[in-house]
C-alpha cells in the first residue's frame, strides 16, 4: 500500500513537471511574440489602446502556425466565455495542450475507479470553487458566462487531490501528527440523558460529547449528518434538539463536507468573521476523518486548507462499511416506517416504528457494499480525537477511543460533569476490536479493485 503511494506521488510529480515545461515553453513563446510585434497587452484590457490578453493570445495563435490546431480552436471558443486573466490563459494553454489538471487526474483515479465515497472535501476545498456534488458524485463545472463571477476555473492548484481521501497524498504527514498518539484510552461510557438515549445508536456517546462541547463553548456549532427518508443530509446545527434530530446511523454516503464549502450559505455569512469565532465539532466516518485531517497538515507557514481551520473536536465513528442507497428500497417497506437501522452480527437489523424488525443477512448486503469502502483499511477512525462504536461493548453501551490532547478534556469533563457515565466493571472487548481492524484490512488486501493512487 505504502509502496503504491510512493509511486504515485512520483509519477504526479514527474507528469506535472512536462506540463510544466510545456507550459513554460508556450508562455515563453508568447512573450517572445508579444515583444517581436510590440504588443503591450493589458491584463484587464481596461486600455483603450492596448489589447486585451485573450486579444493577444488570439493574435498570437494566428501567427504562430507551428502551434497546434487545438490551441487556437480553444482558445476562440475561450474568448467566447472567459473573463481575460492570467488564470484564465492557463486554463487555456492547459486545456489547448491537452495536460491532464488534478481535477482530471482525481476523476481518473477516484471516480472512474468507483473507489469515490462522495464526501465532499474535493469541493470544500477547491480554489476555483469549481467542483459540485452531484447524486453523490463530484462534478467539475464549466466556467460559463455567468458563473465567471465566482472564479469557475480550474486553475489546477491540486488540492482537491490532497484532500481527497482516496488518494495517498499527505497520509504520510497525517500519520506522522496523528498516527501515533502518545497515550491511548479505550473506555466503555454511555449517556445519562433520556432524550438522547432514547434516539442513539448505541450509547449515545456522540451526541453527548457533541452537546456537552458545544453547552460548555469548547465548540459553537458542529457538523452532523440529518436523515430525510434515510437520505444522509449533512447539517451544521447550534441546538440540543438539532442534535436529537440528528442522532443515529445512516448507512449511506454523506458528502458531509459540503456544508463546508464555500458555496454553502453558512459558510458565504460567516467567512468574513474572524477565524477562531467558528469552532466546529466534525463527525465522520474513519474516511471523512482522513480528509478533515488532510485538509489540516499545515503547509507553508503553517497555513492549513480552508474549511479545515475551521474544525476543532473531530468525533469518528467505527466504520466497516457503507451501502449503495438503493439498500434502503431493497428492505421492500416504506421508508417512513422504518425507525432505526443497525449493522449487526445477523445483518442489517430494521426496526419499524411499529415494533416488528426485519433482518437483511450479510449476504444480501454485499451487493449493496460501496466500491470505497472495499478498500478502505481504517475501522476505528484512528486519527480522530475521540472514535466511538459499539463493538467491543455491551448493548446500549459505546467503545469510546479518546487520542489526543482535547478529546481527554472533553471526555474526562463531560464524565465529571455527570452527562456520561461509565459502567462500574465492565471494560472494552479489545479482541473485538482487533478482529475488525484485521478483517476490514485483509478485506481490502483481496480487493478486486486497486487504488491506483
Ligand atoms: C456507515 C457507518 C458504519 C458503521 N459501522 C460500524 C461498525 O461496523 N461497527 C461499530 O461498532 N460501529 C459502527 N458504526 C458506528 C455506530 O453505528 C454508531 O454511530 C456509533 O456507535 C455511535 O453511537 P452513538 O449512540 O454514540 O451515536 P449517536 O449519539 O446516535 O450519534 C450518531 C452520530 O453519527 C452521525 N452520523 C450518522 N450517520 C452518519 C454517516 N453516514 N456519516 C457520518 N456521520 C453519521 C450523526 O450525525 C450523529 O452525530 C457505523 C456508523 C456508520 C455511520
Ligand atoms: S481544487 Fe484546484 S485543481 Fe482541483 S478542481 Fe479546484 S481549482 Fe482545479
Ligand atoms: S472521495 Fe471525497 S474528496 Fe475524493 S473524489 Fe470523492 S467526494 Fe471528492
Ligand atoms: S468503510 Fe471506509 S470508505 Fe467506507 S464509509 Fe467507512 S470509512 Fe468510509
Amino acid at each position: 500500500m505504502r509502496e503504491k503511494d510512493t509511486r504515485y506521488v512520483r509519477t504526479y510529480s514527474e507528469d506535472y513537471g512536462r506540463f510544466e515545461q510545456v507550459k513554460t515553453e508556450l508562455r515563453e513563446r508568447f512573450r517572445i511574440w508579444c515583444s517581436a510585434n510590440d504588443v503591450r497587452y493589458n491584463k484587464y484590457g481596461r486600455t483603450a489602446n492596448a489589447p486585451s490578453l485573450e486579444d493577444a493570445i488570439r493574435a498570437f495563435t494566428r501567427q504562430n502556425l507551428d502551434i497546434d490546431m487545438a490551441v487556437r480552436e480553444y482558445i476562440a471558443q475561450f474568448r467566447e466565455k472567459s473573463r481575460s486573466d492570467n488564470d484564465a490563459m492557463e486554463a487555456a494553454l492547459r486545456e489547448a495542450t491537452h495536460e491532464p489538471t488534478a481535477f482530471d487526474r482525481l476523476r481518473e483515479e477516484v471516480i472512474d475507479q468507483g473507489i469515490c465515497n462522495g464526501c465532499g472535501s474535493c469541493a470544500a476545498v477547491c480554489t476555483a470553487n469549481c467542483i459540485r456534488i452531484a447524486g453523490g458524485t463530484p462534478l467539475q463545472i464549466e466556467g460559463d458566462e455567468n458563473e465567471q463571477e465566482l472564479g469557475k476555473i480550474c486553475l489546477d492548484c491540486g488540492v482537491c487531490m490532497m484532500a481527497c481521501p482516496k488518494t495517498s497524498l499527505l497520509i504520510p504527514e497525517v500519520e506522522e501528527k496523528w498516527g501515533t498518539p502518545s497515550n491511548v484510552w479505550v473506555r466503555v461510557a454511555r449517556s445519562t440523558d433520556n432524550g438522547i438515549l432514547s434516539v442513539c445508536q448505541d450509547g449515545g456517546i456522540v451526541t453527548s460529547l457533541l452537546w456537552y462541547a458545544m453547552d460548555r463553548g469548547i465548540i459553537n456549532s458542529t457538523v452532523v449528518i440529518g436523515n430525510e427518508d434515510w437520505k444522509p443530509v449533512p447539517k451544521i446545527v447550534t441546538q440540543y434538539q438539532d442534535l436529537l434530530n440528528t442522532a443515529g446511523s445512516k448507512y449511506s454516503p454523506s458528502a458531509s463536507f459540503s456544508v463546508l464549502s464555500p458555496q454553502d450559505a453558512i459558510i458565504k455569512a460567516v467567512q468574513h468573521m474572524p477565524r477562531d469565532w467558528i469552532k466546529l465539532g466534525f463527525v465522520g466516518t474513519p474516511c471523512q476523518i482522513l480528509a478533515a485531517r488532510k485538509m489540516q497538515v499545515p503547509g507553508s507557514e503553517g497555513v492549513v486548507l480552508s474549511p479545515s481551520d475551521r474544525i476543532k473536536l473531530t468525533i469518528g465513528l467505527f466504520c466497516m462499511e457503507q451501502f449503495n442507497p438503493e439498500l434502503v428500497d431493497h428492505i421492500g417497506v416504506d421508508k417512513s416506517e422504518i425507525k432505526k437501522l443497525n449493522v449487526k452480527k445477523e445483518g442489517l437489523i430494521v426496526t419499524l416504528r411499529d415494533g416488528r424488525q426485519i433482518t437483511v443477512p450479510h449476504r444480501e448486503l454485499k451487493k449493496f457494499v460501496r466500491g470505497s469502502c472495499k478498500v478502505c483499511t481504517d475501522f476505528t477512525s484512528k486519527y480522530a480525537d475521540i472514535s466511538v462504536g459499539s463493538v467491543g461493548s455491551p448493548e446500549g453501551w459505546s467503545t469510546v477511543i479518546v487520542r489526543t490532547e482535547l478529546g481527554r478534556e472533553v471526555y474526562m469533563r463531560a464524565l465529571g460533569d455527570g452527562f456520561i457515565v461509565e459502567p462500574a466493571i465492565e471494560s472494552p472487548v479489545y479482541d473485538l476490536i482487533d478482529t475488525m481492524t484485521a478483517k476490514k484490512a485483509s478485506r481490502a488486501e483481496n480487493s478486486q479493485i486497486t487504488m491506483k493512487t
